[in-house]
């Protein structure tokens, strides 16, 4: 186990154009969620600070996006192969922050490094194009460029993978980034950011700020300097975002809110489905926003899918996340358990029952037991808002039309799932479902080489894949006549 006191990747201080700055105010406490301790502090800027980041990002631009993709690329795998050496350190410092168990937490970084690796490799494929002109007069050419400096606002749920998601792309492309962290998890941001200076990303190409939400989100927005937003947490937030780039007509990326359904058809591998709900619904308590909210299971199947699923569910280890065999570590907060025990009052309410759990763990604080409820109704507030906790609530249908209606019947569209063996339902239920991922027979979807994103009121833009560099370029057309 590592001494975090002693680890070289514990700051204190924002990184801003190279330095590590401790403001005027040092006074975010970071808290433990499984034990209320204070793991350390970060400062709370002012705008000023914020401002000077945005400054120092706009001059490193010019030197960062004039070097080769390939010497960037060279840069980024440096960080990559720093963040690989320490994820041990740096999985102890984010389940000590964020809650999750050991292992999921050494499970983010290596993912988080995995798009850091993966887009130093397309930096070296950012293509054009030459289009046949109309004319024979004219030649007509594609470029594409970096936008220039970004800001990304993130949350906590991932507090490494959603920073890389964003920053390898938007630095392989030759932009240059403001990242203000989650106010829960921002010391894992930090600790990046000195493996990123150990890498030799230049000054002011990657910076981290934290301090008040409002103000720096109010800064970055505002800013004219700042040439696109790429932002992950909630819907409402990202409105409020979207609302105040407008001004700036900044380009935008937005990974949202989701209410993912999950499918079980009579015809599945009820084993299979049963696992992959599990490992889709219970992963980071819950508090992901691919993570399953309703489970739609077919009659024929119902009964035998609850009582296997429950089985697996009561099978699940509660606890401190540092705790060998730990599956299901503490809530981010007390407004997050608060809101999952709305939504159970409310189900059960309105005629659902509790078959696991159902209320606060008896280890207190911010645990909760993994819960199954099954009855569930469209009319329950589950149905329509993104729990964000470990409650599977079962849904029983008929027909595939209702199970698709259903599913469909939300203003999200990141996730869904489906289980079924029949080959024509599966290219059916997939091209049906207005979602912009879907698995078919797997729970577990996200990659860095598959385009991550949503639509409806999810999101815009994609991140990973050969795709999710685009969202960081512009598109710049050169006609030139040569008669
Ligand atoms: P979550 O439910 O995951 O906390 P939020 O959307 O509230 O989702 O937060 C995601 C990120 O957005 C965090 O970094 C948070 O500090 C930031 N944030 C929240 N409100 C605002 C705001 N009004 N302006 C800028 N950033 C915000």
């Amino acid at each position: 186990m590592v001494n975090l006191k002693k680890t070289e990747l514990l700051r204190d201080r924002c990184l801003i154009d190279g330095k590590w700055v401790a403001g005027s105010q040092n006074n975010i406490a970071v808290k433990n969620p499984a034990t209320g301790e204070i793991v350390g502090t970060v400062p709370s800027l002012e705008a000023g600070d914020v401002e000077q980041a945005v400054v120092a990002a706009e001059v490193a631009f010019r030197s960062w996006s004039a070097l080769a993709a390939k010497e960037r690329a060279a840069v980024l795998l440096r960080w990559f192969y720093l963040i690989i050496e320490n994820a041990d350190d740096l999985a102890a410092l984010m389940t000590a922050e964020q809650g999750k168990p050991l292992s999921e937490a050494r499970g983010e970084m290596l993912y988080a490094a995995s798009f850091i690796e993966w887009f130093a490799e397309e930096a070296k494929r950012v293509y054009g194009d030459i289009i046949p002109a109309p004319t024979t007069d004219k030649r007509i050419l594609v470029f594409k460029q970096p936008i220039g400096v970004c800001a990304a606002i993130t949350p906590w749920n991932f507090p490494a993978a959603m920073i890389t998601r964003k920053a390898a792309p938007a630095l392989a492309a030759g932009c240059t980034m403001v990242v203000k962290p989650a106010e829960q998890t921002p010391l894992t941001a930090l600790a990046l950011g000195v493996l990123a200076e150990q890498a030799g990303i230049p000054a002011g190409v990657f910076q981290i700020v934290t301090g008040k939400s409002r103000e720096i989100g109010k800064v970055l927005t505002e800013s004219d300097i700042v040439k696109k937003l790429s932002f992950t947490g909630s819907t409402e937030v990202g409105r409020i975002l979207m609302a105040q780039s407008a001004p700036t007509i900044k380009k935008l990326s937005m990974e949202l809110g989701g209410n993912a359904p999950f499918i079980v058809f009579d015809d599945a591998d009820l084993d299979a489905a049963v696992d992959g709900a599990v490992a889709s619904k219970y992963r980071n308590a819950g508090q992901t926003c691919v993570c399953t909210n309703r489970i739609y299971v077919q009659s024929g199947v119902y009964d035998v899918f609850a009582e296997k699923l429950a089985a697996k569910v009561s099978a699940l280890k509660v606890g401190e996340g540092t705790q060998v065999d730990v599956t299901i570590g503490p809530l981010i907060d007390a407004e997050a358990i608060a809101k999952i025990e709305d939504h159970i009052s409310d189900a059960i309410g309105k005629g659902a029952k509790v078959v696991v759990g159902g209320k606060r763990h008896s280890l207190g604080g911010r645990f909760f037991e993994p819960t199954v409820l099954t009855g569930a109704t469209q009319a329950m507030k589950i149905a329509r808002e993104e729990t964000f906790g470990p409650v599977a609530p079962l849904f029983r249908f008929e027909t595939e039309e209702e199970a698709l209606a259903m599913a469909n019947d939300t203003e999200f569209g990141l996730a869904a799932y489906f289980y079924t063996e029949n080959i024509r339902r599966t290219w059916r239920v997939a091209e049906a479902l207005e979602y912009g991922m879907v698995g078919h027979n797997t729970g577990q979807i996200s990659n860095e080489v598959a385009p991550f994103g949503g639509v409806k009121q999810s999101g815009l833009g994609r991140e990973g894949s050969r795709y999710g560099i685009d969202d960081y370029l512009e598109i710049k057309y050169l006609c030139s006549a040569i008669a």
